[in-house]
Order: C-alpha cells, then structure tokens, then sequence
C-alpha cells in the first residue's frame, strides 16, 4: 500500500490523488477485509471477526488522513513536541476513530449486511490497557486533545506484549491474570522496521582523543539490542488530522555473533533473542510506588534512547547535523521521572555520537526538556542504586556525574559556605547504597517544571521541591489535569450527548467551555425531566452491568454511589467501607430515619505486592457478603466491581450520582476520576484535595459535598494524633470499630482484618482516616437529605456538568502549549 510506506524520518513522497481513490465504500471494505484479510467470509456469528474487519476498514480511511498529517509535519519547520511516557492507557480504539471521522452512518450500513450493531461490534475490542491509572489515562487524552488542537505532537511509549493485569476475585481476594491484549493481532498498529533504532546496555566506557586531540568518551563492550516501532494513529476530532503514537518494542537482531556461532552455541545465540525481547514483555504494576527492579530501569532507558535517537535522525534529515537549533525546535515532555534518563541520555548522543562540547549540548538538552511531577508521596519518588546505574548504563552515569559536579558548583557560588544545601539538592544521595534522585536530576535538566493541579504546584514549590524553587523559581508552573470530553462525555454517554446537542448544539465537543451554556436551564422543568430521565437510563444500564459482573441487583431508584481508581491507602478506600459498616449498623438498629436507598460501587486494582490494598479488597467483599444476603436490609448494597479498566468507567460514570474523591488531602496529586464524573452530572463528595478543589470552585461551593481536613490540617493532625480517643468518643465510630474487629464480617477467618484496624488505631497512621470519619459521616447524611429532594439534586447534578469546562484536556493541553512549548498548530 503506497500510502503506508513512509515513516517519519523519511520525506514522504507527494500523497498521490489516486491513493483517495482507492478505497470503495465502508460496507465493501469491510466486506473485503472479512474475506481476504482474514480469510472469514461469514465470521461463523464470531464478533471478534466482525469488529476486526471493521477496525480494518476504519483503519483505512484513517490512514489516508494519517499520511497527510504526516506530510504536513514533515514540511513544518515550527517546534515539535515528543511525549515520553511509559504508560498510555488507551482502552478502545473503534469507537473513538468511528466519532473523531464522522463515520457512525457508514459504519451503521457496513453493519447492517451482518445483522449487528456498532455497540455489541465495539465489545469486542479487547483494551489497550498499557498503563495503571490516572498518570497514564492522562497521557492517552493528552494525545487525544494535541491532535483535537492539531499540534505537532507525537507520543512515544513502550509495545507492553502484556499490559495491565486482569484482575478476578476468588474468595474476596484479587487474583491477577496476564493481559495478552495482542493475542488476536492489533489492527490500529503499523510496524515501522525502516525505523528501527539500537540500544545499548553493560558494557564499559573508554576515553580518547579525536584526530584533532579533543578528548571524547565512548561507550565499549556493550550488549546491543533492537528497537522495533510500532505506530498507532491518534485521530483528531472531525479535523482531518490524526497524530502518531510510537510504541517500541524490544528484539534483536538475527545477526549472529559469528565467533559464539562456531563456538557451537548457536542455540544460546538465538535463544539471546529471547532474553532481549523480556523488556517489553511487560507493564509493571505499581501505581504511585517504584520497586528498583533492573528489568525496569531498562525498560525506562529502552524508551529514552529509542525515542531520542527517533528524534535525532529526524533532526538529521531535515536540517543535517547543525544540531544549533535542536533546543528550540524541539520539546521532550517527561510524563513524571520514568523517562528522566533523557536528560543524560541526549548529552550523550549529543556528544558521544554527533560530536558535541559539553556546553553546546548542556545547552540544547536544557532548552528541551520538560518535567510533570505526578505525585508527593515519598515511597513513589525514583532514585535508582549507583551501583545498578554502572553495572546497565555506565556512560549515562557518568554523565550524571558530570551534570551534578557542574551543578552543584553553582549552588555554592549561589549559596557560598552553605554545605547543608548542597547535600540537599545533590542529585546523588550519599550513603553506604548511594542512588541517584531522577526527580532532581529532571528538575536541573529540564526548563519547565509543574504541578497537575493548583495545590500539588504550590505544595511542590513549599516542600518537596523547595530549594529548587528558591533557585529557579520561574521554571515551576501549574498545569491542572483535565480529561477528553470525546471519550468521557461524547461516546460513552450518547443519551446525554443527545440531549445537549439539542440543548446548547454540538460545539462543545470540541470546545468544552460551551457547557456553560447549560447553565440557564438549570431550573427549567422541562429540561430537568430529560436530564433526569438520561440519568436513569444510564443508571439502568450500569445496574445489568453490575449484574452481569457481580450477580448483584442494584435498585434503579436508589442512589448510585462510586469509588473507582486504583486501590490505595492514600485514596481511602476503607473509609468508604467503614462508612458503609456505619449504615449497615443503623439498619441493624432500626436507625433508618433519613436514610435514602444507596448502591456502593468499589472497584480498582491493587498493586500485586501491595499487601494492604488487597487485605482491602478482601474486606470490601466480605462486608459486600454480608450486607447483600441481610434480609432484613433493603435499603444498603456493596458491591467490588472486578477488573476495573477505561472500558468499564465508559459505562460506570455515565450511571453514578454520587463520586467519591475522598483521600487524605495533600495526597492525590489532581485526580482525573473526579472530573469524569463531573462531567457527566455527578455530585462529588470530597476532600480538599488535589482537583476537587478547583472542582469546588468552578461547580460552586453550594453544589460540592465538602469534608475533612484542609493539608494544613492534615500537617498539624500528624503532630498529635489519637485515633483511640476520637473512637471511644464517638459511638457510631466505635460501633463501626466493633463490627469489624469482631469478626462479623470474617467469622470463618478470624483475625484477617486486624492489620486494618491496627492500622487506623495506631497514632502514625499516614491516612488519618479516624480523623475525618465523623465529618464524612456528616457529610453523607447532607447527600441523603439532598438526595431526597431531588430537584435540588438535578439543579446540583446540571451546574456540575455546566461549569465542568475547565475540566477538558483540551484546556489542559492548550496551556502547555502557550506556557511550555511553544507550539503552534500545523499548517495545512
Ligand atoms: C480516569 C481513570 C483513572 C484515574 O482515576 P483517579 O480517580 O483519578 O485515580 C484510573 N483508571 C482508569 C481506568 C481511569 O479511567
């Protein structure tokens, strides 16, 4: 296919007229894609067949708008940015390619030759779930709104051959399954092998002196592995413009080492393919936790140098090897410290490879580089062992070096006598096992540094990060969160896309802002009949989904309650539970005055080897047990939602009423959850923690169910804290306490729960959770009496969505370009 045969560091060919021409209808496509792509006329009724030949024919018309943009960015000579991010956390990609190019009406006809519906087609479609959580959601809407905006932006990320794990429950507990998302092939990738590129790992470095006598280093004896791209399309929204996501995986190459051939270890040698292609087997776990694994300090460096040698020969072809401008016309966005191997990685290839001085390539590097800080919480901070640094990256270590020497040279020129300061900002953390801190190292590399949402910024430049603020404190900026609108309102709720379009037209699709409008029907009757009525049917649709994944029937007239992200101690998890403990123990005192019917819906992962998380998981099911089969309860149900992903939010926020964004404030970084849920009419019940403050402030402190602590607070709590006291004062607490220390929702497994409930007694406890239960209980009967009137609900639910604006990565993205990048959109 002409179309798919140039790459991004090649010119590509002028697109020929005709290559438009060579597509027939979508029907006919798909019909051809069934037949001879696959080789299945009739599928035999398997949907997986019909969603793949449809991927396929939508595949096509995206790529005739792919290899345009690729042509424009190729005669651009404007900046580009390049997002380097271990995660993307993708989830489908037929629907969103089917509403980004209009084709609902095509698709419909292709359909209908076979007798199904997009719906059922598109469930086919297995997750692209290469990220855990929030940080890598976020890249994936990012992407989302740089092609929506048409900025010259390209991802680059990691092939995982297993993405996030499958989580089931057997007996309460979470069990993992392995996620072979590429089983059945990916038909949204094009393989790249013109782009491979190589790495190297182990080895030593050598100096020596250039014809000249310039002194230079190199880096010897390496083990070499491939690079092996894979590109994704990244459709914009109905603008004929679709952006590119590289994915790299790792093999080698089928040279042999001719010497170990004869040596007669061919097997060995070709088995070495093997053990190269380990780095990008798979994603690991850990959502805000590192865990110091070689395997991933590879899979970091695999990315950096893979991406950037990419950018280089790029570089290289459009402009030689002037190299004056590199900084300037390019941006290298580090989504958190994953990728700061960049920052020494580009000196290197800079210097070692291209031939550049020190400060010529220190001054390129720092020109280009930008750092997101993603999260406070210290066990989440990378610093990577010396001694592993030698061992796999020696040069880069080195270089390291280097960068700190020089850069502490200037601390004490700024701070003279001072030693104390200079220890602090070392980017090596001196001791018997010295490590390297990667955020420090990606704050003195980088030219931008920010915060996800208005207080993590401000807590960045007032703790962690607050010598580096008093150095350089124009480098730090905010960049609060937002979430795409296409995915989190558009596609996965048509019924209120519908009523909206009706309402205030179609614009806010693109510009989220015009949701404002809504805002004057937030006391017309009439509107809030149809609100009301898109809710329920969404509600109803949640509940058989709830069903088909639980066997548990939630009552379409009670109030849907969520909390869906990863399985934290930090996101408090256990004081959703303990509040339901506390409902559950009215019920069982007859103490149900004012008491609405309420579906508590939990679900997220935990970490494999995060022990707490999952003893919380454990415990979410054993109450659910037992609150579900209580046949004197008919007001209170719990369920854990298994193996929550994007696909499952899709139809989780569209139905929920009542969000909870409820961590321990000064914690959660931003949130994106929140703003989903805000989006589509939820009312949150939260913290002042992270976005839900700008969320309180956009929706109106009236239309916010406010709680807990302030991070001030908080700060002051740890000081002096006594849980046990607050417990023997508080009757309901204790009563809560009772139930769960007593075994009544573990009576076959006696003592499982008692490292939670040590947890929450103990005076160190980091989560404070006794401390703000009382105000969460308070806090949720104002929802019940709220909930009870529910024009003042619906009033509620319409101002949420109206003023949810700031809320779209569109804004999001739109600042970093103006205040970071400094990118314009490509030309046409
Ligand atoms: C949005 C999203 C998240 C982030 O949720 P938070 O509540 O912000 O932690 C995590 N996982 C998935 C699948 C998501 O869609």
């Amino acid at each position: 296919m002409t179309v798919m045969s140039n790459t991004l560091d090649q010119k590509p060919a002028a697109l020929d007229k005709n290559d438009e021409q060579i597509l027939g209808p979508l029907p006919t496509e798909m019909r051809r894609h069934l037949c001879y792509t696959l080789g299945h006329p009739n599928s035999n009724g398997d949907l997986k067949y019909y969603y793949q030949a449809l991927a396929l024919a939508v595949r096509d018309r995206v790529c005739q708008q792919w290899q345009a943009t690729r042509q424009r960015f190729a005669s651009s000579t404007g900046r580009r940015v390049h997002y380097l991010s271990l995660e993307f956390l993708l989830g489908r990609s037929l629907n969103n390619a089917v509403l980004n190019l209009d084709l609902a009406e095509s698709v419909k006809s292709a359909l209908k030759q076979y007798g199904c519906e997009l719906e059922e087609v598109a469930e086919a479609e297995l997750d692209a779930g290469l990220g855990n959580g929030g940080l890598g959601r976020l890249a994936a809407c990012f992407l989302d709104s740089c092609a929506n905006l048409e900025l010259p932006v390209a991802g680059y990320g990691i092939r995982y051959e297993f993405g996030m794990f499958h989580q089931h429950i057997e007996n309460g507990r979470q069990v993992e399954d392995p996620d072979h998302w590429l089983r059945d092939g990916n038909p949204w990738e094009i393989k790249r092998p013109e782009s491979t590129r190589t790495i190297k790992l182990y080895g030593h470095t050598e100096r020596y002196h250039d014809a000249e006598g310039v002194p230079h280093s190199r880096w010897v004896g390496t083990q070499d592995l491939l690079a092996l791209p894979f590109d994704m399309p990244i459709p914009g929204y109905k603008n004929e413009t679709v952006n590119t996501l590289r994915l790299w995986k790792a093999t080698t190459t089928d040279v042999f080492d001719l010497a170990e051939f004869n040596s007669g270890s061919y097997p060995e040698a070709v088995a070495e393919k093997n053990n190269a292609e380990q780095i990008s087997m798979v994603l690991y776990p850990n959502d805000a936790s590192e865990n110091g694994k070689e395997l991933r300090l590879k899979q970091q460096y695999f990315l950096v140098s893979a991406s950037l040698q990419d950018v280089l020969a790029q570089w290289v072809n459009q402009y030689g090897d002037d190299f004056t401008d590199f900084g300037k016309k390019n941006c290298f966005q580090l989504n958190d410290t994953h990728p700061a191997s960049a920052v020494p990685e580009l000196m290197r290839l800079l210097m070692d490879e291209h031939g550049l001085a020190w400060d010529d390539a220190w001054k390129i590097t720092s020109e280009c580089m930008a750092y997101t800080n993603h999260t406070l919480l210290p066990e989440a901070l990378e610093r990577w062992s010396v001694g592993l640094f030698s061992h796999l990256l020696p040069r880069l270590l080195e270089i390291i070096y280097e960068i700190n020497e020089r850069f502490l040279g200037e601390v004490a020129k700024l701070y003279p006598g001072d030693l104390e300061i200079r220890k602090r900002v070392s980017l090596i953390e001196e001791g018997d096992h010295p490590h390297i801190r990667m955020a420090y190292l990606s704050i003195v590399g980088s030219f931008s540094v920010n915060g996800v949402a208005a207080l993590h910024t401000e807590l960045l430049k007032s703790g962690l990060f607050s010598d580096f603020y008093k150095i350089w404190p124009k480098k730090f900026n905010n960049k609060t969160n937002g979430v795409t609108q296409r995915r989190w309102l558009s596609h996965c709720n048509p019924g209120l896309r519908g009523l909206l379009n009706d309402t205030i037209g179609d614009q806010w699709e693109a510009n989220l802002e015009e949701m404002a409008k809504l805002a004057d029907f937030a006391d017309d009757p009439a509107f809030h009949e149809r609100w009301a009525e898109v809710k329920l049917a969404n509600k109803r649709r949640l509940a058989e989904y709830v069903k088909e994944n639980t066997g548990i029937v939630f009552p379409e007239n009670a109030m849907f309650d969520v909390q869906v992200k990863r399985i934290h101690e930090y996101k408090r998890q256990l004081l959703n539970v303990m509040h339901v403990v506390h409902l559950y123990d009215r019920i069982r005192r007859g103490e149900t005055q004012g008491m609405v019917p309420r579906c508590v819906l939990i679900g997220g992962k935990a970490a494999p080897g995060y022990h707490i998380a999952k003893l919380i998981v454990k415990l979410t099911n054993n109450v659910a047990n037992v609150i579900n089969n209580d046949p004197k309860n008919d007001l209170l149900k719990l369920v854990f939602f298994p193996n929550y992903r994007v696909s499952a939010m899709e139809v989780i926020c569209p139905g929920t009423e009542l969000s909870e964004q409820i961590s321990t404030a000064g914690k959660e970084a931003s949130g994106t959850g929140n703003m989903k849920f805000m989006m589509n009419g939820a009312l949150t019940i939260g913290t002042l923690d992270g976005a839900n403050i700008e969320i309180r402030e956009k929706a109106g402190e009236e239309n916010f169910f406010l709680f807990g602590m302030d991070a001030n607070e908080v700060t002051q709590t740890r000081k002096d804290y006594r849980p046990n006291e607050i417990i023997s004062a508080d009757s309901d607490i204790r009563r809560v306490m009772e139930l769960i220390e007593g075994g009544h929702f573990n009576a076959n497994e006696p003592g499982i729960f008692d490292l939670l409930t040590s947890g929450v007694r103990n005076s160190e406890d980091q989560w404070l959770t006794i401390a703000d239960f009382r105000s969460y209980i308070d806090a949720q009967q104002q929802v019940e009496a709220t909930y009870q009137d529910q024009k003042k609900w619906n009033r509620m639910s319409i101002l949420n969505s109206a003023h949810s604006g700031w809320f779209s990565s569109d804004r999001t993205i739109q600042q970093y370009a103006d205040e970071i990048w400094g990118v314009k959109p490509l030309e046409r």
